[in-house]
């Protein structure tokens, strides 16, 4: 059994950090809201009275933290604490540049870090059924693999550092994309007059096919049971796909590639939260898309 530091007990760090436990590892726990140390605490993980103090013995150090700038700041905390050879895995969905800083800083102190952004959504985050994007050296993936496979039902080693951060943004700049697609194809069937089984049943067995479509969506009492049978409550928060936009927005203007889609996209949701989108699912769109003008 290993000893790990798990830092950031929020709504996908707690149940995460929960699976580690229950599998029987030793969990040092940090956040900065003490209603999640109690948490924690009462799942059976030992609670640090700071982030340095969680990783001074762990042989992994595991970080679920909301952006960039506080995933440097952690790192400024832990690196010089940390025992030399420990693995450190930020799951954190950040900028690629942040991942990449912070892989620097680790790598400079003998550390093993890894990127491993997750797909998969609380749901997944309960089940132990994430997705791990991971961006590092082999020797690092390779030994943080046992404790991953822990947390997800798939990992996979995109490259060097900060491949993991670039895989996740491209995914869900897509996703968004797809979404938005999806939510106006059915909106037009609806002004068509054909009703929204007759488009799911040829939409999701035509060239249309997609997860927005098949698996999420975004229409009531059609497809399998997704956040619009529930009133849009997320789910995946719009908030959080507008954060992801912007991530792929900033990596697109620092690579100078083109993406006038996912550009679009981002403007369309950022449009959305402003008219009444805020902690809505971001499959949600489809209402504002229904009322939005034509022009
Ligand atoms: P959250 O806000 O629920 O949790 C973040 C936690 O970090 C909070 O408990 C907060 O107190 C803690 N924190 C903040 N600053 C800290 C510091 N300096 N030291 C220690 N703890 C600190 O967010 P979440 O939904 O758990 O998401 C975490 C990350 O996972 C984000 O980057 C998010 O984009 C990504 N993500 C979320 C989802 C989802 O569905 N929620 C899905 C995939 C990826």
């Amino acid at each position: 059994m290993s000893r790990i530091a798990f830092i950031g007990l929020g709504n996908m760090g707690m149940p995460m950090a929960v699976n580690l436990r229950k599998a029987g590892h030793e969990i040092d726990a940090f956040d900065t809201v003490p209603a999640a140390l109690e948490t924690a605490k009462m799942e059976g993980m030992a609670i640090a009275e700071s982030a340095a103090e969680a990783v001074s013995d762990a042989e992994f150090i595991i970080t679920m933290l909301p952006n960039g700038p506080i995933v440097l700041k952690v790192f400024d905390e832990i690196v010089p604490a940390a025992r030399k050879g420990a693995v450190v895995i930020d799951c954190s969905t950040i900028d690629v540049d942040s991942a990449k800083k912070a892989h620097e800083m680790a790598n400079a102190a003998g550390l093993l870090p890894l990127d491993a952004p997750v797909s998969g959504g609380t749901g997944g985050a309960v089940a132990g059924t994430l997705t791990f994007m991971v961006g590092g050296s082999k020797e690092a993936f390779d030994k943080a693999a046992p404790i991953l496979d822990i947390m997800g039902g798939k990992l996979v080693h995109c490259g060097d550092g900060g491949a993991g951060q670039s895989a996740k943004i491209c995914n869900n700049m897509l996703l968004a994309i797809s979404m938005i697609g999806a939510c106006e194809s059915f909106a037009l069937a609806e002004k068509l007059g054909l009703s929204a089984q007759a488009a799911f049943d040829v939409i999701s067995t035509s060239s249309g096919f997609c997860w927005s479509v098949n698996t999420y969506c975004p229409v009531p009492g059609v497809g399998p049971k997704s956040p619009a049978d529930n009133d849009y409550k997320p789910g995946f928060a719009a908030e959080l796909m507008l954060k992801d936009l912007g991530l792929s927005q900033q990596a697109a203007e620092a690579s100078g590639q083109a993406t006038p889609m996912g550009a679009h996209a981002k403007d369309l949701y950022e449009t959305f939260l402003a008219e009444g989108g805020a902690g809505k699912d971001f499959s949600g769109i489809i209402e504002f898309l229904k009322t939005a003008s034509r022009s």
